[in-house]
């Protein structure tokens, strides 16, 4: 088993920042690729999955843990692996053809063996005919296409993909994946193993052997499962569809006991960040569940339906359940009677659950507390701002006071005043709970 691993990252962590104000972006990753898998690494963006690819390619160095190839502990750029980002850089003055031979000239294939080998690549993906034109005469799936075939020319045994297909139309990112699954399982490939970074769960489902789930604060994995489907596979199948609910379940958790599911205030533990949601979108999911026939909801479908990208939903979900307006449960979502509340009361009322509900939380119920104390109950940005340095990254902060912000005035519990970089105690704030 061991001799059959292509890859194998031994319990890595990877820090981000200076000494003191570290940050943790992947933590204690155990995972081992074996030849012939084809494995997704799916997760929310900022959860480290591109720091990951990194480090299995040898471009990163990770601060705690063992990179094994083969058996062998990597140093250095991986010989062995390659990536092929979202946007590929493509030399705009050089052909097609001319931007599949550089890299084999650049890997001293001589001249003769050069160009009959990028002639292949290029009509293994699907461009023959297009050598002689320019990056600027392709459409993006097919500049993706030639990133593809650039990839395989140095024959990767493991070929990293970085969300390869998020950058392209709909259409062209449909078939682009067919063509590399067919690439892959056709044997077409020099590639012994591919690991695909994605944050669209369909498209995982669709493609790997294998799935790899991760969550952020900080980055770690929480499943890895494999992906008993036969191909081809249909994306309206009953399989399929139970395996994407398997992967949202375990996506959005199930709900936890409150001291875990709301973390702990600045100084008292560990921080629970705020999920970046707008409560236009809150009210508009809301809104749309109350209206359902029956008490559950497929996240899945309610995904689909709503036109949402995965991503997004993840939020959505996270910001319904810490606030006590939906629970989570195998993949569906359903409104707690509050929630059902909420979704059908006046503004007045919703203003009010809603600001009972988001004093609860630790970094919101934190800042009230602070503002209560303080001088004319208003404290400058700067202030706040100092004492998250220790909690939180600096760009973060910004952020979920924003989040704070945008929620506190809405449940009218605090004011921000731009003009004087000063936070203020709204009414609503004032009483303590
Ligand atoms: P993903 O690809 O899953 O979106 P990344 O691996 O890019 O996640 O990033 C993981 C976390 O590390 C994020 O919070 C990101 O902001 C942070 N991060 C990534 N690269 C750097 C860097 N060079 N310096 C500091 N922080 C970084
Ligand atoms: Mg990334």
């Amino acid at each position: 088993m061991a001799s059959d691993a292509l890859i194998e990252l031994d319990h890595i962590s990877h820090y981000y920042g200076a000494r003191r104000k570290q940050f943790l972006a992947v933590q204690d990753v155990h995972l081992k690729i074996c030849e012939g898998e084809f494995v997704a690494l799916l997760g929310p963006s900022g959860c480290g999955k591109s720091t990951l690819l990194r480090i299995v390619a040898g471009l990163t160095a990770p601060s705690e843990g063992r990179v094994l190839y083969r058996g062998q502990p990597l140093r250095g750029i991986n010989p062995h692996a390659t990536i092929v980002f979202q946007t590929f850089a493509l030399f705009p003055w050089l052909t097609v053809l001319e931007n599949v031979e550089v890299v084999l000239r650049a890997r001293h294939v001589p001249e003769k063996l050069a160009k009959p080998r990028a002639l292949d690549l290029l009509d293994k993906v699907g461009l023959d005919g297009f050598e002689t034109a320019y990056p600027r005469e392709l459409s993006g799936g097919m500049r993706q296409k030639v990133g593809f075939a650039r990839a395989m020319a140095v024959s990767p045994e493991l070929l990293c993909l970085d969300e390869p297909f998020s950058a392209l139309d709909v259409l062209s990112a449909e078939a682009l994946r067919t063509e590399l699954i067919g690439l892959w399982t056709g044997g077409g490939l020099p590639t012994k193993a591919i690991l695909l970074v994605t944050h669209n769960i369909e498209e995982a489902v669709y493609m790997a052997d294998r799935i790899v789930i991760m969550e952020k604060d900080p980055g770690r994995v929480i499943a890895d499962f494999g992906v008993g489907l036969r191909r081809p596979r249909f994306r309206k199948g009953t399989a399929f569809l139970e395996t994407v609910d398997r992967v949202y379940t375990t996506m959005a958790g199930q709900t936890q006991p409150e001291h875990v599911e709301l973390g702990a205030a600045p100084g008292e533990g560990r921080l629970r960040l705020l999920p970046e949601v707008h409560i236009n979108d809150i009210e508009g999911l809301m809104e749309y569940l109350v209206k359902l026939p029956g008490p559950h909801m497929d996240i899945y479908r309610l995904t689909d339906e709503l036109k949402l990208d995965s991503d997004h939903m993840l939020l959505l979900t996270e910001a319904a359940e810490l606030l006590g307006f939906a629970t989570i449960a195998q993949g569906d979502m359903t409104l707690t009677p509050l929630g059902e509340t909420f979704a059908e009361a006046g503004v007045a009322a919703r203003k009010a659950i809603f600001a009972l509900r988001v004093r609860r939380l630790p970094l919101i119920r934190w800042l009230l507390d602070k503002l209560r104390e303080a001088e004319l109950q208003q404290i400058p940005w700067s202030d706040i701002k100092a004492e998250l340095e220790h909690e939180i990254l600096a760009e973060e902060i910004e952020r979920q006071m924003q989040i704070a912000v945008d929620w506190g005035r809405y449940g009218e519990l605090l004011a921000y005043d731009d003009g004087k970089e000063m936070f203020y105690l709204e009414p609503a704030g004032a009483p303590a709970a």
